[in-house]
């Protein structure tokens, strides 16, 4: 092979990210020596108010580290609430943040990264995988804005699974097929890397194999630890790659239905799958070897299906009337994607997903 093939098949760029990370029950224990260590004197705690008992056990275990809890913390981060809470980390003259939650509380603490440029540090309790991302989102007037600065990292990450022995096995599932999909749209992506797809591989087997353990008994802490663990790997996937089309999809069904973030995902994912077996089928394989099967869409349709999760955007409350508002809106701007997709294409795979169909 000539050096310009060898390159063209083999170069790849990685960026590893900065953020420690302490991970294993109990973990949470840590969380004041990491603050100390990382020189904050001033944190407010974030959460969502579902999780506000969570956030004063943990502004407890801070003591005078801890200038108050704001547990405000909502999906889509609406921009009023991040200035409502920038004012009162102003007004505590705070240095910094703990963020315990799933997305929603990350991505509060992303905004206050970006401004004020508050350093945090995140406790996820849930599967999404946001805290290995540099990507931050905020919502004002319905609309939401997205972007990319590694600003918006954690300083450090724990990672703690007695944590997660709370969230219910219905959203323990969607979470996880959620952070599945990450690493399935990480191995196609235009800058994915055989690195990547080490992390991708190992995140879906564990996650997989996690979830039905779960379901069955969501106290199992060594299921529930194994979860987070490939949680941890499968956002690394989304923070160091470019999606696709899935994402798209899901993003375009949140944004112009409100439709339920995680569930969405879980539904749309096997129709993707479909959709780029053929184009991707090298790049697609680790899925294959981590589910133990050469049908992954179908696989993880029935992987989902088996644990109760929704089996189709009817059910997520999508109406047909709908379906072709959100394939135009798909295929309006170019998107990175194995195989081209045009508007027949965009409409066909909604009406399926809709439907619910077998992949
Ligand atoms: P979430 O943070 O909104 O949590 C969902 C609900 O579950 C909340 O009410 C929360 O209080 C509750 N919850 C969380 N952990 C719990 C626990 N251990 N026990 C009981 N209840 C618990 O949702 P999510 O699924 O964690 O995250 C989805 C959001 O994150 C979406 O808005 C998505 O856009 C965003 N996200 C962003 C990125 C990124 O890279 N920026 C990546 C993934 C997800």
């Amino acid at each position: 092979m000539d050096p310009d093939a060898v390159r063209e098949a083999f170069a790849f760029d990685h960026q590893p990210a900065p953020t420690g990370v302490s991970f294993g029950p109990g973990a949470l224990g840590e969380l004041p020596r990491i603050i100390d260590r990382l020189g904050l004197r001033r944190v407010l705690v974030l959460s969502t108010p579902g999780r506000g008992r969570l956030a004063d056990t943990v502004a407890e275990l801070l003591g005078d580290r801890c200038v108050g809890v704001c547990a405000q913390a909502r999906m889509h981060v609406p921009s009023t609430v991040v200035e409502q809470v920038r004012a009162q980390a102003r007004d505590r003259t705070a240095d910094g943040c703990v963020a315990i939650g799933g997305g929603s509380t990350t991505g509060l603490a992303k905004a206050l990264a970006l401004d004020p440029g508050l350093p945090y540090v995140a406790v996820p309790t849930s599967y999404a995988g946001s805290e290995m991302t540099p990507i931050w989102g905020m919502t004002e007037d319905g609309r939401k804005t997205t972007g990319r600065d590694p600003v918006v990292l954690p300083r450090a990450v724990v990672y703690d699974a007695e944590l997660t022995l709370s969230l219910p096995a219905g959203t323990s599932v969607t979470s996880g097929m959620n952070a599945i999909a990450h690493a399935a749209e990480a191995l196609y992506a235009p800058d994915t890397s055989p690195f990547v797809a080490l992390l991708a591989e190992e995140g879906v087997r564990r996650l997989a194999g996690a979830l039905s353990a779960i379901a069955k008994e969501p106290s199992d802490l060594v299921a529930r630890n194994d979860a987070l663990y490939g949680a941890w790997l499968c956002g690394t996937c989304l923070g160091a790659t470019t999606m696709s089309l899935h994402h798209k999809l899901c993003h375009v069904l949140g944004g112009a239905l409100d439709l339920p973030h995680a569930e969405t995902h879980t539904v749309v994912l096997p129709y993707v799958l479909v959709f780029n077996s053929e184009a991707a089928a090298r790049q697609l394989a680790p899925l294959g070897n981590a589910l133990s099967t050469s049908n992954p869409p179908a696989a993880l349709q029935d992987l989902a299906r088996r644990l109760g999760a929704p089996r189709s955007l009817r059910e997520l409350g999508m109406a047909a009337a709908d379906l072709d508002k959100v394939a135009r809106l798909v295929v309006a701007q170019p998107y990175a994607n194995p195989r081209p997709f045009g508007l027949d294409d965009a409409r066909a795979l909604l009406h399926r997903a809709h439907l619910g169909l077998d992949v």
